[in-house]
């Protein structure tokens, strides 16, 4: 079923891709089906902007126009080639540095030599002329290491740019392999690693943290009924007023195709529950509009599920108990909140003692 779901919206896609390439009559290479993919997804707005902006200019995309564009944002989106790129960058700066490290051990070394020849020669001088000539010697050793620190401190200067650059490009790029490209929120990779810090940090504190679940509902009737181009829309909109209703060091993710997750760090079940009811009813707020056509797509419902952690859980337990909270939710109507210490749900029995 997720199989199938997961070829319609693909196909989705692919016929806007080939459609565009057939009506520019470009060549049906890879690289343009990529360019013209990544366009229908609408994921990268910058992307989007510059294609239309020449469309619009010159009324077609010349070679050279696709590859600038491909180089400019597509070829640079493939993290593990930019982690390539990056790991050789610093390599070659660890080289570099080594190379300035092993130059300014042999740059000190050659000047104590030249001190102790001199205080030897000195030490046998026995006229005016002889003292001078070691004194002229010592000056311009002085001089040479003075030239050659000063060199050293420039490069070591571009040193530090080039590895603050490099910290800035890992973090980036860090950051983007976490980050889920529709939605702008935290992918699964980030929340499975987010909650597992967060639920270890507050068993070992014996603090509190609650988690919700929520999932849209009817969505696959929504995606069959308008298209899921326009149910990606949606996905960003119920991403957007999550953004709104969560804030601070509370955690928020996409953790599947419509379902989401929020790790609330120090929150009791009745709080988490009152978020809940938050977001909920930010999302049922929005009315749906089809801005191409001005067509009212009406609204959509989540549901959500949730559970607060307890001494003995696991990050699997907790997140079992909100998605059978949230099960529940969608059993009872859908567009409610269920939360464990609820009657709907089976194991409210054992979480009331923890509530109290
Ligand atoms: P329920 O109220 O029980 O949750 O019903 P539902 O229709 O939402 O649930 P179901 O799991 O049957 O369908 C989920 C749908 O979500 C199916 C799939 O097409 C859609 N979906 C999943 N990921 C994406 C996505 O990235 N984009 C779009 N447009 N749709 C997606
Ligand atoms: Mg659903
Ligand atoms: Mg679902």
């Amino acid at each position: 079923m997720v199989e199938l779901d997961e070829h319609e919206r693909t196909m989705a896609f692919a016929e806007v891709a080939l459609g565009q390439i057939r009506s520019l009559r470009q060549a049906a290479i890879p690289r343009n089906y990529e360019i013209w993919y990544v366009y229908a997804t609408g994921y990268n707005s910058a992307f989007n902007k510059v294609i239309n902006e020449t469309l619009a200019r010159n009324g077609k995309l010349t070679e050279s126009d696709l590859e600038q564009i491909y180089e400019n944002y597509l070829s640079p989106i493939r993290t593990t080639e930019r982690i390539d790129k990056l790991g050789g960058r610093v390599i070659t700066e660890i080289d570099d540095v080594m190379q300035l490290i092993t130059d300014a051990l042999g740059m000190t070394a050659g000047f104590g030599d030249s001190l102790k020849g001199a205080a030897e020669k000195l030490g046998i001088a026995h006229d005016r002329d002889q003292v001078k000539a070691v004194i002229t010697a010592l000056i311009k050793s002085t001089n040479e290491i003075q030239e050659a620190n000063k060199a050293l401190e420039n490069r070591l200067e571009l040193s530090k740019i080039e590895i603050n650059n490099l910290q800035h490009s890992l973090e980036a790029i860090r950051t983007e392999s976490m980050t889920d490209p529709l939605t702008g929120l935290g992918n699964r990779k980030y929340f499975d690693r987010a909650v597992a810090d967060a639920v270890t940090l507050a068993l070992n504190e014996a603090g509190s943290l609650s988690l919700l679940m929520f999932d849209i509902d009817h969505f696959k009737s929504f995606n069959d009924n308008y298209g899921h181009l326009t149910g990606d829309q949606v996905l960003r909109l119920v991403a957007m007023s999550l953004k709104q209703t969560i804030k601070g060091q509370d955690i928020t993710a996409r953790y599947g195709g419509e379902e989401f997750a929020v790790v609330l760090p120090n929150t009791r079940i009745h709080q988490a529950v009152t978020v809940a009811d938050h977001i909920r009813r930010a999302v049922m707020a929005k009315e749906l509009k089809k801005k191409s056509t001005g067509e009212i797509l009406g609204r959509v419902t989540i549901s959500v599920g949730v559970s607060m952690l307890r001494r003995g859980d696991t990050t699997d337990s907790l997140i079992e108990r909100a998605d059978t909270c949230l099960y529940a939710a969608k059993r009872n109507g859908r567009n409610r909140v269920v939360c464990e210490a609820d009657s709907e749900c089976s194991f409210c029995a054992d979480i009331q003692v923890q509530v109290a």
